[in-house]
């Protein structure tokens, strides 16, 4: 299992947190929520159209940055513009958003709920994995299109998978 990008353009690559090679990532200078004051990471602007409800009218072209503070609400934001865009201009409930509620999704090309991975047994946990895996190297996943976050959901996957089996662990002690 390793820990670097090797997904597909449609898997959101080119924004992916993890380390990839042959990308240079954009400098960080102007990065900082207005909301929250965290740094927030660079998203594509495809992401940010395909997931905003409101009119494209009001989206102008220009660098925007996605905000994965829990308590915060602003979702998207441009460094160049005075605009923000909250949880609830966006189409669909953001995983870092609301991390804890069964109803959304972790997974959102292959529909991998936090309630479902919560429930389900450690075994069927891994062949989720191995089936996202799978569907990113067959160029089925649209994270660009699909996820909040514009990047593949594998370390979100995997960081609510060690979340879970470290309190299972509390809970059966
Ligand atoms: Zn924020």
């Amino acid at each position: 299992m390793t820990d670097s990008c090797c997904c597909p353009p449609e898997a959101g690559n080119a924004v992916c947190e993890l380390p990839a090679q042959n990308f240079q990532r954009p400098p960080r200078a102007a990065n900082v929520c207005p909301e929250c004051g965290k740094t927030a990471k660079p998203i594509q602007g495809q992401t940010v159209k395909a997931l905003l409800s409101v009119s494209l009218r009001e989206v102008r072209d220009a660098d925007y940055l996605f905000c994965r503070t829990q308590t915060c609400s602003v979702v998207y934001f441009s460094p160049d513009d005075a605009r923000v865009f909250t949880v609830e201009q966006v189409r669909e409930r953001v995983y870092q958003k609301e991390p804890d509620r069964d109803d959304v999704f972790v997974c959102y090309c292959f529909r991998h709920t936090v309630g479902h991975i919560r429930t389900t047994t450690p075994e069927t946990r891994v062949a989720i994995v191995d089936d996202i895996n799978i569907g990113i190297n067959a160029g089925q996943c649209a994270c660009d299109l699909r996820n909040p976050q514009g990047s593949c959901c594998l370390g979100n996957v995997r960081g609510l998978i060690k979340r879970v089996e470290a309190s299972a662990v509390v809970m059966a002690h």
